[in-house]
């Protein structure tokens, strides 16, 4: 595709979604011309005289083409002006933390990820960074939990378990108003499914381990902004700190995203097939899922994503011995931690994703020992239901 209309990252573009996730950041490259980006697998560069060097690269830690490449892919995709890309999602979350200094506070979702709780508790709030953890999906609450030294609000919508949506519109007009930087883990929506900064946020994190990879084969993240001096800041940050993914991981995730519309697509189709099914079933209590009408904050995600993402919750009847069996019968869903795969993943968050958060918050939290969590993947439809009925009767009464 000509230089002229190779989709620019910085917004304004008419193309469509995998349009865009196909061609951006990847004019063949090099003297052959190859289609795909190729992994430029060098540490270093050679230069043509000292501290001159041939378009910016002069070492790997700093920049790699291939990671440019994926750069600019994310940043069309989640209509940003600049991404980062990390060799994980924490380390993402770890370089937009350390952009705060000592002293700084932060109003977090009370429901996040359980390793960025853990970033934050056990990390920085020793280096002096403090936080407030707070039902998020109220936005109002908002006002009760800034203080003088608020800087940031984190959040994720859908939460991670419990699928609560904050109407980001709004979330972020009150940040706004006291002068808060929003910043959204986007990775359960992935950015097909939602694009926070165009609802207002200003700091976009995702684990690129998930639905963005998508074959659970690579672990990486990404922050993507329009802020200029906050991306050169943690432009310098990626670099002084190195947490940089490999050109490999770069390769993957840039082949993952050409597919990530047709794949949410299906995870989405799948995912409300299973949440109706759930629904109907005497012995779950409780099914959590954006898409169904029961869900508290259905209105608001209808109107900020494009459909509902591949995540369900499901509280079932009985207690640990009902939900353990139920885990241990699944055939075709895996019982493993991560999500946002092709496959069908099932896990316990109690036990197993959200360990690190204390037990008393879990539980006013509403993460039980009932709860399951599926991460629906895109095997046929009739064979995903077919093995959570036989897991669901053969766990009755245990
Ligand atoms: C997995 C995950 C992370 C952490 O990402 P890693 O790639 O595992 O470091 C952060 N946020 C959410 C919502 C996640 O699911």
């Amino acid at each position: 595709m000509g230089q002229e209309t190779k989709p620019k990252s910085s917004g304004g573009s008419t193309l469509g979604f995998s349009t865009v996730a196909i061609h951006a950041g990847q004019d063949p490259l090099g003297p052959v011309r190859s289609v795909m980006t190729p992994i430029f697998q060098t540490s270093t560069y050679a230069q043509t005289s000292p501290g001159e060097y041939f378009s910016g690269y002069d070492y790997s830690r700093s920049k790699n083409p291939t990671r440019t490449a994926l750069e600019e892919n994310l940043a069309a995709l989640e209509k940003g002006k600049h991404a980062l890309c990390f060799s994980s999602g924490c380390a993402a979350a770890d370089a937009v933390m350390h952009s705060l200094k000592s002293g700084d506070h932060v109003i977090c979702g009370d429901d996040v990820y359980g390793g960025t709780f853990r970033i934050f508790d056990k990390i920085f709030k020793p280096l002096g960074i403090e936080f407030s953890f707070i039902d998020i999906s109220e936005p109002r609450q908002l006002a009760h939990a800034v203080r003088a030294e608020t800087k940031m609000v984190w959040l994720e919508s859908p939460t991670n378990p419990l699928l609560k949506v904050t109407d980001l519109v709004e979330l972020s007009r009150l940040a706004k108003e006291r002068g808060l930087t929003v910043v959204v883990d986007n990775t359960f929506s992935s950015p097909y499914l939602q694009n926070p900064l165009e609802l207002g946020a200003d700091v976009v994190v995702h684990s690129s381990t998930k639905y963005i990879g998508g074959h659970s084969d690579v672990v990486g993240g990404a922050i993507i902004t329009n802020d200029d001096a906050l991306a050169e800041r943690l432009r310098f940050i990626q670099n002084a700190v190195g947490a940089v993914p490999a050109p490999l991981d770069c390769f993957l995730l840039l082949r993952s995203t050409k597919t990530l519309a047709l794949r949410m697509e299906r995870h989405c189709d799948n995912a409300e097939a299973v949440a109706a099914f759930l629904n109907e079933r005497s012995d779950v209590e409780r099914v959590v899922y954006p898409g169904l009408s029961s869900h508290p904050q259905h209105e608001i995600a209808k109107r900020q994503m494009r459909r509902f993402g591949g995540m369900i919750s499901v509280y079932l009847e009985g207690g640990l011995s009902r939900a353990r069996k139920f885990l241990e019968s699944v055939r075709l869903f895996t019982l493993a931690e991560s999500l946002g795969g092709v496959e069908s993943l099932i896990e316990h968050p109690a036990i197993m994703t959200h360990a690190s958060i204390p037990a008393e918050i879990r539980a006013s939290l509403g993460i039980s020992d009932s709860l399951v969590r599926l991460s629906v993947g895109i095997e046929d439809i009739d064979d995903l239901i077919a093995d959570l009925r036989q897991a669901l009767d053969v766990s009755q009464g245990a």
